[in-house]
């Protein structure tokens, strides 16, 4: 390998650079903000909202302070009663399974399938009696499947709440992902796909009196009039964070151009590797359309290879820290889920963002070929 290769450092994601490479004009637009004194529920939050709602083609957007409280809040909006049951997979972030706790209900946890994506058959399996809501988690930038999951939930009579904090752009069947249930709800966490400079987020639905809910629910009950007419916390999407958006967003089409093709370039550079199961290449059919918010892949010799990348330079992460929700003992969970736990014995996230250049994902690519010796 040359020097150039080895002295390469390629973290998982690189924080500063969020910053650094809109430095100026982000810069002005805090500054702006700042100086009109616009802290809290102004024009630029309206203006996110509008602006998010027209690109998803929903006609509601209500900005709150992260995924988390979104899917908390929509939950208790849809009259979630204690002992509720809302099915959801176990391969996802502990928070998807939190808001369900949070608002009082039963999270079931179910299988992935092999596209890591929950499993649409373990969906009507799990489905008992007090099954009200289907959590469909679109994974990776990847929209679940939409067509069977829908017909499930219209034949149990259940809603759909999507958990699409890693999906703002995805397609299924050319319909955007979180525009397909009662209400769809995106992360705008610094390292998602539209990230801010902290902490954010955004439930989005079609159904007026939801989205009426959900702006007293995020606002401490409190309608436009200073009204209070339900018990509600404090999750605003903060003003300052949403004119970032704002700015971030003008960008997002390209974002999502630019990481399909370095998923693509993944693709060809570790297809023919024994040992590796790649995600589907970008078209690699009709029907799905991902934005490859993260590069998720299942390797032999998992850790090894990851200790190996680090002796590299490059960064890697396991999903979730490592262990899927069922997993966590803590939590005392008693799922049975043999595919999740085989997948997350093999699992690995390789770098995937908009600072990477061609050549990195050439070295991490070259690094993993020597590892397996090919
Ligand atoms: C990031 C993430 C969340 C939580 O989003 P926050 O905005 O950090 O609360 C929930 N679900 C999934 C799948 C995520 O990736």
């Amino acid at each position: 390998m040359t020097s150039a290769q080895a002295s390469r450092t390629i973290p998982f994601f690189n924080y500063r650079e969020v910053f650094a490479r809109h430095e100026e004009q982000l810069v002005a637009v805090i500054r702006d903000v700042v100086r009109r004194g616009a802290f809290i529920m102004q024009q630029d939050l309206e203006r996110f909202e509008v602006r998010l709602a027209t690109y998803l083609g929903v006609r509601h957007a209500i900005g709150v302070g992260n995924a988390t409280d979104g899917l908390t809040m929509v939950f208790r909006a849809l009259g979630l009663r204690a002992g509720d049951e809302a099915i959801l997979p176990s391969h996802t972030m502990v928070a998807s399974a939190a808001a369900v706790v949070m608002a009082g209900g039963v999270p079931v946890l179910i299988e992935c399938g092999a596209d890591h994506l929950v499993d649409p058959v373990a969906v009507a399996a799990a489905i008992t009696r007090r099954t009200r809501f289907v959590m469909p988690v679109h994974l990776n930038g990847r929209t679940a499947a939409m067509d069977a999951i829908g017909e499930s939930a219209a034949r149990h009579r259940l809603q759909i709440v999507e958990d699409a904090a890693q999906a703002l752009g995805s397609r299924f069947h050319n319909r955007l992902a979180g525009t397909f249930g009662r209400a769809g709800v995106f992360s705008f966490y610094p390292a998602k796909i539209l990230g801010a400079l902290g902490d954010g987020g955004a439930v989005v639905t079609d159904d007026d009196d939801l989205a009426r809910l959900i702006r007293l629910h995020r606002d401490h009950g409190r309608n436009a009039d200073g009204e209070v007419e339900l018990w509600g916390g404090n999750s605003r999407l903060d003003n300052l964070q949403a004119a970032v958006l704002d700015l971030q967003f003008d960008g997002h089409d390209a974002a999502i151009a630019r990481r399909r093709e370095l998923a693509g370039q993944y693709h060809r550079q570790l297809a023919d590797v024994r040992g590796l199961v790649l995600p589907p290449p970008p078209d690699a059919d009709a029907v799905h359309y991902d934005v490859f918010q993260n590069y998720e892949i299942e390797a032999e010799r998992r850790d090894e290879l990851r200790e190996f990348l680090r002796s590299r330079g490059v960064g890697t992460m396991l999903p979730w820290g490592g262990k899927a929700i069922h997993q966590f003992a803590s939590l005392g969970l008693s799922a049975k889920l043999p595919v999740t736990d085989r997948i997350f014995t093999r699992v690995l996230m390789l770098p995937l963002n908009t600072t990477l250049a061609d050549d990195d994902v050439d070295a991490v690519c070259g690094a993993i070929r020597e590892f397996y010796a090919c």
